[in-house]
Formats: structure tokens, C-alpha cells, sequence
């Protein structure tokens, strides 16, 4: 059996609420907060997850989660996104990575940073 085992989290919601409030404020516009570019829309829709919740900007219920991956040890897959079944498959060979969760809405393209934490094989 396999298990990966996650670590040293860390959670980027502050970031995220301060970022949606000086949007709500008027401090930033929204072609700042929905910037995500075509390859994190794309990654949104092929690889994400649908988020709890409706997307804090447009309401859309098309709230995605991705998963990037970040490693010296990866090679050409650092940076790229991959499914959960992926990352254990990865894992489970030795190698160590950082996960990176990013909020997409497919359909403003408000983007977020949710969290980060490290990956390993038991
Ligand atoms: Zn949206």
C-alpha cells in the first residue's frame, strides 16, 4: 500500500481574504484579481477539481482546484499540474515535492494561491 504523507503546510486564505476585501473596496481592479493566464484556465479545466463553493468574484459554480507540482527533483515535471492519483504514482517513487493548490474559476479567471505543502512517500 501506498501513502503519501503530507507536511508542513502552509495556508495562503489570509493573502486570499486581503486580496478579495481591497477588491471589494475598490483598491484593486478585477482585471488584477482575474488575471490567470490561458495554460492555469486549461490546467483548470483538464486537471482541477471542482472547489467547495462558488468563486468569490463572479459566483460561477465552476470553481476548480489544481494541483502544481514543484520539485528539484522532477525534472521537466516541475511546475506542472497533476492530479492526486499522480502525485502518489510520483511520490511513491522516492522522489519529494512541494504541492501547490491554486483556486481557478474557469470563467472570470480569478486565481488564488490556497496552500502549499510537501509530499513524501511514508
Ligand atoms: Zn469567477
Amino acid at each position: 500500500m501506498r501513502v503519501v504523507v503530507y507536511r508542513n503546510e502552509i495556508s495562503h486564505q489570509w493573502e486570499k481574504r486581503n486580496l478579495l476585501a481591497r477588491w471589494r473596496a475598490g483598491a484593486v481592479t478585477r482585471d488584477t484579481v482575474c488575471d490567470a493566464d490561458f495554460l492555469l484556465v486549461t490546467a483548470a479545466r483538464y486537471h482541477g477539481t471542482p472547489a467547495t463553493g462558488s468563486c468569490p468574484v463572479c459566483e460561477s459554480d465552476q470553481l476548480r482546484e489544481v494541483l502544481w507540482i514543484h520539485g528539484d527533483g522532477l525534472g521537466r515535471m516541475s511546475g506542472t499540474a497533476r492530479s492526486a492519483a499522480e502525485i502518489e504514482e510520483i511520490v511513491s517513487t522516492g522522489r519529494e515535492l512541494r504541492v501547490h493548490t491554486v483556486e481557478v474559476c474557469p470563467v472570470c479567471r480569478w486565481n488564488h494561491l490556497l496552500r502549499e505543502v510537501s509530499a513524501s512517500a511514508t
